[in-house]
C-alpha cells in the first residue's frame, strides 16, 4: 500500500478472481466460463465495429438494450446494460444500500458481494446457508435490508423456486431485492416476470456464462423504471461509456442467435449429468446443481488434495479456503471431451489413494 492510499480502503479485501495461468495449457474447469466459442454472429459483429472505435459508442447502448428488453418481455427504460454482471451489482450496493439500507446476503455465495459491502462501506450481514447448503427463504421475510441472492447460487449450484423468491420480494415492500441470475440459462427459473409486479425486484444476468461472452464483459440488470433509473444515476456519475462498441455488437449478434445460446446450454446440462453421475459413482457427494458448474466432495479425500492433483495434472478446479466449504471443489461443466479428462484424472487419483 503507498502512503498515499485512503485509509477509508484499510481494511478492504479486494475479490480474487479464479486463476488464469498462462504457463500450462490447462483443461481450465475453474472459472465458469462457457468451453464453446461465441457465435459467429457476435464474432462477425464486433469485427464490423472495430472499424469504428475511433468514435465512442453510445452512451444509452440503444439498440442492444431495446433487444434485451424485448427478449424479457419488458420497456426499454427497464434495464440498464453493464460492463459485466459485476458493475450492475456494484451499481446496486452503491444506490440501494447504505447505514439505513444494510445489505444481507447468504454466508456462503458469491464472494464480491462482501466487496463491493466493504469498498462502499456498507454495513452486511452474511445469514447462514442451511446444512444441506440450501437457503431458507423464510429468513430473508421481512427482514427490511437491501436483500443479494445469487438465484441458482453460487458456489453451491443450488436453486430456489420462484414462489419462494417471490415470498422474499413481497415480504420485504420497503427494501430492495437483488437477485442474481448469472447462472439461470442452465436449469434454474427466472424470475424476470415478477419485475412488473414489485417495484423492488432487480434482476442481474450475463452474456459472461450462457452466451459465451466472458471476454467481452457484458451483463444487465431489469426491475422497474424507477430502480433503473437510479442505476442510470450512478452510471452516468462514473462511466457513461460503460459498454465499448465492440461488446456492444457482439451482444446484439449473440441476442440474434438465440438459438446457438440454447444448444450450448442444452449439451452442458448433458454434460453435468454425465458428470455428476460420474462422480456420484466413484464416491462423491454432489448438491443439485442447475448451473454450469457442479459442486462436488469426495468422503475420503481432501478438498485441497483432489484441486492439488487435478492442477498438478493439467485440470483446474476452484477451491475455496472458508471453513464451511473446504472439502469441496467447485468443477465448470466443460465439453464432453474435457469432462472425460476431468474423470479420468479423478480415476487415477483414486487408484493412488
Ligand atoms: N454473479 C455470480 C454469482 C457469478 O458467479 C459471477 C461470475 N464470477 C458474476 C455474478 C459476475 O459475472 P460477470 O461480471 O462476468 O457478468
Amino acid at each position: 500500500m503507498s502512503r498515499f492510499f485512503s485509509s477509508k480502503y484499510n481494511s478492504l479485501e479486494p475479490y480474487t478472481p479464479g486463476e488464469q495461468p498462462k504457463d500450462v495449457q490447462y483443461v481450465k474447469l475453474n472459472t465458469n466460463e462457457s468451453p464453446f466459442a461465441p457465435s459467429p454472429r457476435a464474432v462477425e459483429y464486433a469485427a464490423k465495429a472495430a472499424q469504428s472505435l475511433q468514435l465512442y459508442p453510445d452512451p444509452e447502448c440503444r439498440e442492444l438494450t431495446q433487444r434485451i428488453a424485448d427478449y424479457l418481455g419488458l420497456d426499454f427504460d427497464q434495464v440498464l446494460v453493464t460492463n459485466g454482471s459485476d458493475e450492475i451489482l456494484n451499481f446496486a450496493f452503491m444506490a440501494f444500500c447504505d447505514e439505513d439500507h444494510p445489505a444481507v446476503f447468504p454466508d456462503i455465495s458469491y464472494g464480491f458481494y462482501p466487496v463491493f459491502a466493504q469498498l462502499n462501506g456498507i454495513p452486511y450481514t452474511e445469514l447462514p446457508l442451511r446444512d444441506d447448503f440450501t437457503i431458507d427463504a423464510d429468513e430473508y421475510c421481512g427482514i427490511g435490508k437491501t436483500i443479494i441472492i445469487a438465484n441458482p447460487n453460487a458456489p453451491t449450484g443450488i436453486a430456489l423456486s420462484t414462489d419462494e423468491i417471490e415470498k422474499i420480494v413481497k415480504s420485504n415492500p420497503d427494501s430492495v431485492v437483488v437477485v442474481d441470475e448469472a447462472y439461470v440459462d442452465f436449469g434454474g427459473e427466472s424470475c424476470i416476470k415478477l419485475i412488473n409486479k414489485y417495484d423492488n425486484l432487480l434482476v442481474t444476468q450475463t452474456f459472461s456464462k450462457s452466451r459465451s461472452m466472458a471476454g467481452a464483459r457484458l451483463g444487465f440488470g431489469a426491475g422497474s423504471k424507477e430502480l433503473i433509473r437510479d442505476l442510470n444515476t450512478i452510471k452516468y456519475s462514473t462511466n457513461p461509456y460503460n459498454i465499448n462498441k465492440m461488446t456492444m455488437a457482439a451482444g446484439l449478434g449473440v441476442m440474434e442467435d438465440e438459438e446457438y445460446t440454447q444448444k450450448n446450454c442444452r449439451t452442458i446440462i448433458e454434460n453435468r449429468e454425465w458428470t455428476e453421475e460420474q462422480l456420484r459413482s466413484l464416491g462423491f457427494e454432489t448438491t443439485v446443481s442447475k448451473t454450469n458448474f457442479v459442486f462436488a466432495k469426495h468422503s475420503e479425500i481432501s478438498g485441497e488434495k483432489i484441486y492439488t492433483y487435478l492442477k498438478e495434472n493439467g485440470v483446474l478446479v476452484r477451491h475455496f479456503s472458508k471453513e464451511r466449504i473446504c472439502e469441496y471443489n467447485r468443477i465448470t461443466v466443460g465439453t464432453r471431451e474435457q469432462m472425460e479428462i476431468f474423470i479420468d484424472k479423478i480415476k487415477l487419483l483414486l487408484e493412488e489413494n
